[in-house]
């Protein structure tokens, strides 16, 4: 978990978009993962995912609230959350002016579609390289498909470890191409999931809005938090630092 918190990127999202927007435009390769206290359980966990989350071709950024407090509390200091959905926002719209290619792997199809749509009409000069729904083909296949058109942006949202893990296979044999997972990031921005009102976000409680709309998140929400806050306790208590 310490190692975890050494990568985390610290700057603001300003900086962090930055980056992103010159990444994209000079295609250099980026491995980014958006990171909420359940992310950093689930590396604790699942041995691959942690390897993933150590790797030097990752970039771990805080879409979770629970990520800048347990920072803070850590003695690093964050100031705000960069969302997965906002950062995908914003993505798009640097590939409409940029004129650049995305792929676009998960989701149901229904949504999926939506969101295509929704991406032509909003981003015409967004080249929609290639698409696949979460649940019709084979992970692999879709890969090999993503290698070849050489897009500029894959957006996977399958969930997490599966959508990490995945980029991860892939990473390396690919020459250019921002890579992000992005959850359940389609269903929102395609309009099918309610992101929660501005208040929410602003007041940092998009989590609750999400827990109320969907009460099956309560007992994995719980689950992971609880043990997530035990080993921040923990870390806190044996004393250690990071560098400032
Ligand atoms: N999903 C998918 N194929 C699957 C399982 C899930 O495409 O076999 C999609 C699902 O439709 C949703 C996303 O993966 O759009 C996962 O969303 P969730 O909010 O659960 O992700 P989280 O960010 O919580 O990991």
């Amino acid at each position: 978990m310490q190692k975890y918190f050494e990568k985390l990127y610290r700057e603001n999202s300003t900086e962090f978009y930055k980056v992103v927007c010159k990444d994209l435009q000079n295609s250099q390769k980026a491995f980014i993962i958006t990171a909420n206290p359940e992310t950093f359980m689930m590396g604790q966990e699942n041995k691959n995912f942690g390897k993933v989350l150590e790797s030097k071709n990752t970039i771990i950024i805080p879409d979770g609230i629970g990520i800048v407090k347990a920072a803070n509390s850590l003695g690093i200091p964050l100031t705000e959350r960069i969302t997965g959905v906002d950062l995908v926002s914003y993505l798009l719209n640097q590939a409409n002016q940029m004129k650049k290619s995305i792929f676009l792997y998960g989701a149901k199809n229904e949504v999926l579609t939506t969101f295509i749509n929704k991406i032509k009409l909003e981003y015409p000069d967004i080249n929609i390289s290639g698409y696949y729904d979460g649940y019709s083909s084979k992970d692999d296949d879709v890969m090999e498909d993503m290698l070849k058109l050489k897009p500029d942006i894959i957006l996977v949202a399958l969930g997490i470890p599966r959508q990490e893990l995945l980029i991860n296979k892939y990473y390396d044999k690919a020459q250019k191409g921002i890579f992000i997972g992005v959850g359940g990031s389609f269903d929102v921005l395609s309009g099918t999931k309610k992101r929660a009102p501005k208040f929410f976000v602003k007041c940092n409680l998009e989590w609750l809005y999400r827990i109320v709309k969907e009460p099956s998140r309560i007992k994995r929400f719980y689950r992971s938090n609880v043990r997530f806050i035990k080993i921040i306790h923990k870390l806190k208590k044996s004393g250690v630092t990071f560098e400032k």
